[in-house]
């Protein structure tokens, strides 16, 4: 039996089976047990009965003498019990048998009951006669000066009780013929009910593996299954998520890829030729000076789709789980008060007042060249797009147990749909203004991730006309 199913439900089967066969028992065994014994005290009071009539013939009895007597109470007697009645003397001969050939009459019985009987015992014992089935034996004794002197024997039969129990059996028998049956098609249905969910989910799981992103099964309930198959939507939500986002990030690659190269090819051709478009539609032989301007302006190109190749592969490996950070103890301030000082010439010649605030002492574990990257990617934006006449203010501050460093300036700002994305890989806000200041688009993902790894966050707080802050925490040593 392989399915859970099916193993379920012959589980389930099994169980009612073995209940029903036990109550079928219990119940027969109970109402046999009931009825014999409410046939042996109705026997009893009958054989009490036969003796209370004949022990007046004993007391008068002269032998041979009043069996005629005996035998017409015997015969008046099994007439109305059903039983048959037998007079027994004290020394356990028949003196009258209800029977009307005769029967037994002067034959001694050696039953333990009469013994016990004779004895001065009422007994009683249940016996096999071949012919006649099962038969109930009473014996009461008759009394003489509480001295036994004989005995009045009834031999019931019991086959009316055995065949009612048969009725009641066979009845009991096709009652739990139909039980069983109906418990079969319940268990079934319950089984199928628990497992078709999973199978459903296995389904799902193999479609997956296909490569079929989309699978969703259908929850129903709070049971285990209903669990699994929520966790398993979960799953498959995120990975189809994640599926779509691998596949524009393929598209944005691409496309930015596309715009140097196109470029770049577009200045090579006419730079082999040695001749390009010209004025009025015509064409013209390049001389030197075109020449230089052209290999110019594709080395620009060139060193722009390196940066983007390069903030590519420094992204890929930052996304890896493999990642591997050189963590040390890094002096955060004096990281930061070193970076303002380089990048002043740069800042100078954007024309951007570039400086430091407050500088708390604070020590971080960390990268120290990515937390460089970091702050690099951080202030040459807001070089880039604070602009000319500007401010650019880094402090790096301590709180609690926090480093916080920020980068603020007092450009343009951020317009607020764009807030929440600028963190995005290839999420830019103006693209062309971007491009012209060499922007990749990644340097704000690059950043996040790297603040990530360290176990930070960065965040960023921006108004349109005041400026722009951008908050970096990390755990300080
Ligand atoms: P990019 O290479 O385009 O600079 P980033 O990931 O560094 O890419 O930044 C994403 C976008 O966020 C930028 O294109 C720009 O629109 C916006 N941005 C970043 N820093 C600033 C800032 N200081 N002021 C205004 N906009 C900013």
């Amino acid at each position: 039996m392989k399915s859970l199913a099916a193993r379920l439900a012959a589980t389930y089967l099994l169980v009612v089976f073995l209940a029903l066969a036990a109550v079928d028992f219990l119940v027969l065994g109970s109402i046999e047990a009931f009825t014999l014994r409410q046939r042996e005290i109705a026997t009893f009071t009958s054989t009490n009965i036969a003796v209370n009539q004949v022990e007046p013939f004993y007391r008068d009895r002269q032998p041979g003498i009043g069996e005629t007597a005996l035998i017409q109470i015997a015969r008046a007697h099994a007439g109305q019990s059903g039983s048959r009645v037998l007079v027994i003397d004290g020394l356990g001969r028949v003196v009258a048998d209800s029977q009307w050939s005769g029967g037994l009459v002067g034959r001694t019985l050696t039953h333990p009951e009469v013994a016990r009987a004779l004895a001065g015992q009422s007994a009683s014992g249940q016996r096999y006669l071949e012919g006649a089935g099962r038969v109930l034996y009473t014996v009461a004794p008759v009394l003489e000066n509480k001295v036994p002197v004989g005995a009045v024997f009834l031999s019931t039969s019991l086959e009316d009780i055995y065949a009612g129990l048969t009725d009641i059996a066979r009845t009991m028998l096709i009652m739990s013929a139909i039980a069983l049956l109906v418990a079969a098609l319940v268990g079934l249905g319950v089984a199928r009910t628990i497992t078709g969910p999973v199978t459903r989910l296995t389904r799902a799981v193999e479609r997956m593996g296909r490569g079929e992103l989309e699978q969703r099964v259908r929850v129903h309930g709070r049971d285990e299954v209903a669990t699994l198959s929520r966790t398993f939507n979960e799953m498959a939500e995120r990975l189809h998520e994640e599926d779509v986002r691998r596949r524009e990030f393929l598209a944005d690659v691409a496309h930015e890829l596309q715009t140097p190269v196109a470029s770049i090819r577009a200045m090579a051709e006419p730079l082999a030729a040695g001749r390009g478009p010209g004025p009025n539609g015509g064409t013209r032989e390049y001389d030197i000076k075109t020449y230089k301007e052209l290999a110019h302006d594709m080395e620009a190109q060139s060193e722009r789709l390196g940066r983007l190749v390069g903030d590519l592969l420094e992204l890929a490996r930052l996304e890896s789980p493999k990642v591997s950070l050189t963590m040390e103890d890094i002096d955060l301030t004096g990281l930061a008060a070193g970076l303002v000082r380089e990048l002043k010439p740069q800042a100078q010649a954007a024309g951007v007042d570039l400086g430091t605030g407050r500088l708390d002492p604070v020590r971080v574990t960390g990268d120290g060249l990515r937390l460089e990257q970091v702050l690099v990617n951080l202030v040459t934006n807001g070089l880039k797009y604070a602009g000319a006449g500007r401010r650019v203010v880094v402090e790096v501050r301590r709180r609690g147990s926090e480093a916080v460093l920020t980068v603020a300036d007092n450009g343009p700002g951020i317009p607020s749909e764009h807030v929440g994305h600028i963190f995005e890989r290839f999420y830019r806000v103006d693209r062309s203004r971007s491009r012209r200041g060499g922007g990749t688009g990644l340097g704000l993902a690059i950043v996040k991730r790297v603040v990530e790894l360290h176990g930070g966050t960065v965040s960023v707080r921006s108004k349109e006309g005041e400026g722009t802050t951008f908050e970096v925490v990390l755990p300080a040593r």
